[in-house]
């Protein structure tokens, strides 16, 4: 085996007791708390022995009525899409303006930084082709959904992306090039990060401070850093695939809300008792801090993770221990940039590859449509002699961006209410981005009447594939659906 960490020999007792599933009384009051945090009273989350958690309607729903916006826990952008769109690191707004989100894509680039396709619909199937549509309710079928990104500007795209001049680019950033009608797209003017990174970017002051509070100030690589070796940060940063930052992501929010509870009882011990020392409570204001996240988890990533088609299923123990090795790996360096003595055991390899397992299983795609791509459709809907001289400016823009002027930003998170959502093949909700959902969080659609009672269902899967090719999409997810549809089709 070789990969032991010794954390998850020194604490097993405790990281038992962090992977311990919580009481189906606590799930129950966390649930009840949430949904009422939301302001969607019309559901109940219900805890049943045989299929887990599920959302059930208190009230009734008609066909494209909102069922419920849920705020991730943690969330973010995908790296290679940073290129393409500049968003809110906290709320995932677009900011900044239709010039710099053009300039500064064309920039990078030029720069020779790779970007990410568009929404590709294998790999983000179950929302992404949603990605932005004007309204849930016309009815529109899947398919018309489906088209949504390829080709609906009736502008001639050419092939290959036609550079534009530096000095063109330049003047698009800094705002000497105003592009005509782009004040009809204002986006929220840039606020950076207060501890001076330069990486995260923010649509307001609260969403900074929001974000500094619940996990950027351990994230930052800012002068402000509280990190005990920013090299350490920075090599770990580099290291980390999109999965591993959402993992450090939990990690920093876990220890600011223990910093935030001990801070609580500290001020109360000392109102309320005149004692300024801190108890061996401590492992229990872990627990409580860490809630939200055993809300979530499930199994093991290596135990979790479906085998690339390209890896013999005879190396399956093998890409197994591989995977525990990068985890390992990723670790040693986050425990030198960030390494807490009371809250030790979240870096063991346990709770990472529970942590990691929990966003494999769960597969919340994060997407906010991109508003570059309405303004160029704005242009193009223009009345002709409108359009036309609209066009002589924007045309050479659009070519250089060439297909990928609509890439919506793109990335990952962790909802709580929607991850107890369970699948079915005949959904009877979705989720599904409206035409004013432009952040990040999860927007649940009733997709035909609800009426009370009912499980709110929706679909991890393109629900129109196949019987067997549903079953083994889902098998990733770890179950087989037995779902109405699928007791049809194979009685
Ligand atoms: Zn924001
Ligand atoms: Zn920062
Ligand atoms: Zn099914």
């Amino acid at each position: 085996m070789g990969t032991i960490c010794p954390l998850d020999v020194e604490f097993s007792d405790k990281i038992a007791a962090l992977l311990k599933p919580p009481s189906p009384n606590e799930v129950q009051k966390y649930f009840d708390q949430i949904i009422k945090t939301r302001q969607c009273p019309g559901l109940k989350m219900k805890h049943d022995g045989e299929f887990g958690k599920g959302i059930y309607a208190e009230s009734e729903f008609r066909e494209g009525e909102l069922v419920l916006k849920d705020q991730m826990l943690v969330g973010a952008q995908h790296s290679s899409n940073k290129v393409d769109c500049l968003v809110c690191s906290y709320c995932f707004s677009f900011i900044g303006s239709i010039e710099l989100q053009i300039g500064r894509k064309l920039y990078l680039q030029q720069l020779g930084l790779s970007s990410s396709k568009e929404c590709d619909p294998e790999a983000y199937s179950h929302i992404s082709k949603e990605c932005h549509l004007a309204d849930s309710s016309d009815g529109e079928d899947d398919s018309s959904v489906t088209d949504h990104n390829e080709g609906s500007c009736s502008y001639s795209e050419p092939k290959e992306n036609i550079p534009l001049s530096k000095e063109v680019l330049e003047s698009l950033l800094n705002g000497d090039l105003k592009l005509p009608y782009s004040n009809e797209f204002c986006l929220p003017s840039t606020v950076p990060c207060p501890g001076g990174c330069g990486e995260a970017h923010y649509c307001s002051k609260s969403c900074a401070e929001a974000d500094w509070e619940s996990s950027h100030s351990l994230l930052c690589t800012g002068k402000s850093s509280v990190s005990s070796s920013k090299e350490a940060l920075l090599r770990f940063i580099d290291h980390a695939n999109d999965l591993v930052g959402l993992y450090f992501q939990v990690i920093s929010y876990t220890i600011l809300r223990y910093k935030k509870l001990k801070a609580a009882q500290f001020q109360h011990q000392e109102q309320y008792t005149g004692l300024n020392a801190i108890d061996s409570s401590g492992f229990s204001l872990l627990l409580e801090a860490w809630k939200p996240i055993s809300m979530g988890h499930k199994r093991r990533w290596w135990d979790c993770v479906a085998l690339p088609d390209d890896i013999d299923s005879s190396d399956e123990a093998s890409f197994k221990m591989e995977i525990k090795e990068l985890a390992f790996k990723s670790l040693e360096l986050l425990k030198k940039a960030i390494f807490d003595q009371e809250c030790a055991p979240l870096f063991s390899l346990e709770i990472y590859g529970h942590i990691i397992g929990m966003f494999e299983l769960n597969n919340l795609d994060l997407v906010v449509a991109s508003p570059v791509e309405d303004y160029f459709l704005y242009i193009d809907d223009l009345p002709d002699a409108e359009k036309e001289e609209a066009e002589r400016i924007t045309r050479p823009f659009l070519y250089a961006l060439g297909g990928d002027y609509s890439v919506c930003c793109q990335g990952s998170a962790f909802f709580p209410l929607q991850s107890c959502m369970n699948h079915s093949c005949c959904p009877n909700a979705k989720a599904f981005k409206r035409e004013e959902d432009r952040d990040g969080q999860a927007t649940i659609i009733a997709f035909k009447p609800i009426s009370k009672g009912e499980e709110i269902t929706i679909s991890y899967i393109d629900e129109e594939l196949p019987m067997e090719e549903r079953q083994a999409l889902l098998a990733d997810y770890g179950f087989r659906c037995r779902c109405k549809k699928c007791r049809e089709e194979d009685p």
